[in-house]
């Protein structure tokens, strides 16, 4: 379940974090971002100014961390790694920015869930590096002005809509992670695997690649339950076989659909060609509606497996075929 890979036991987080990529080399894949992110962490450089404020979008576990610790790096600057649920208020985000020195980088994730008062402060500072600050309360209250050194703030988060125009609008790039194919992440598994000093065959790579849901993270996830696999089986290398096996133990389908998916598509599917409203969808499958949008539905609508509509979300012809189901007679929307 996508939700249980979010929550990582602690020794999953430190394998995460050897796994993570720290230079362009090793990230794979997402050419665009990478090619247009170089060029002007280049041009920053060459003017010796702080880079412009950066924004990460898409469905978690695609790479946004990894790229602004890549982006911090290639900049040689520090950065300070924090999510809006920790800034809870303007005083907290206030004490951040303060401490932060000429060039540093701020990330935020999850920064769509930041509070519109937090969120006003920094618009405030991304723009003008300055805050305003009220000392006191009622007819004595004071604004006292600080100003801040050039930061960059790197921002986060798997939902764009969510953001105000005022914040979105202050930073100066923002980019949309895309889905992974099956060769990128192959690529993706084999260095992984390299790391944990396994040898993994280039069609087991494969083989896990195709039921990853195009994300490096469950991947990466995979990969560990079939080292474990092997390792009880005391194979040195991973081999194709026990691929294979592993992934049918865990239950993973191999079109990359997780159980969820599945849920989702069947529950779609029963609506017989009707369109279905988010909030029926979350309740009929116990999720919160956030989740359905975030994390289950874009696999599905990159792939053509879900369609949203004005009425809302439809079954696609190929969620029919896959489900080896019969079309509805008639289109009933
Ligand atoms: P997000 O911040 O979007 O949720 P992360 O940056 O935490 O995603 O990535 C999850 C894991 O996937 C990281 O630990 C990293 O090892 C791996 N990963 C993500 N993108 C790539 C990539 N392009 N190349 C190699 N590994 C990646």
């Amino acid at each position: 379940r996508i939700v249980e890979i979010e929550t990582f036991s602690a020794e999953e987080d430190s394998i995460e974090r050897t796994l993570r990529p720290d230079a362009w080399s090793e990230y794979i894949g997402q050419e665009q971002i990478k090619k247009n992110l170089s060029v002007f962490i280049e041009a920053s450089k060459k003017r010796q100014e702080a880079l412009d404020h950066v924004l990460f979008y898409g469905p978690p576990g695609l790479g946004k961390t990894t790229l602004a610790l890549i982006v911090a790096n290639e900049m040689h600057a520090n950065i300070k790694v924090t999510a809006a649920p920790m800034i809870e208020k303007s005083g907290d985000l206030a004490a951040l920015l303060t401490n932060l020195e000429e060039g540093d980088i701020l990330f935020i994730d999850e920064i769509h869930r930041l509070s519109p008062a937090v969120e006003e402060i920094l618009y405030s500072s991304m723009e003008d590096f300055r805050i305003d600050i009220i000392i006191g309360s009622g007819p004595a209250a004071q604004t006292v002005k600080i100003d801040l050194p050039r930061f960059t703030l790197i921002g986060a988060t798997t939902r764009a809509g969510m953001l105000s125009n005022p914040l979105r609008d202050r930073f100066g790039m923002s980019f949309r992670m895309q889905f992974y194919n099956p060769i990128e992440l192959a690529q993706i598994i084999s260095q992984a695997s390299l790391k944990l000093n396994k040898e993994i065959l280039h069609s087991a790579a494969k083989e896990i690649a195709k039921r990853s849901r195009g994300t490096p993270r469950i991947a990466l996830r995979l990969l560990r339950r079939v080292r474990d696999f092997a390792e009880v089986a005391h194979e040195n290398d991973i081999g194709h076989e026990r691929t294979q096996y592993a992934l049918d133990e865990l239950g993973i389908n191999s079109h990359g659909f997780d159980e969820m998916d599945l849920r989702l598509l069947n529950l779609l599917a029963s609506a017989n060609g009707r369109a279905m409203g988010l909030s029926t969808i979350a309740a009929a499958l116990s999720e919160d509606e956030g989740t359905v949008e975030d994390v289950l539905e874009p696999y599905l609508i990159a792939n053509g497996y879900l369609e949203r509509t004005a009425k809302g979300r439809k079954a696609t012809r190929n969620t029919y075929e896959i489900l080896n189901l019969s079309l509805p007679q008639q289109d009933g929307s």
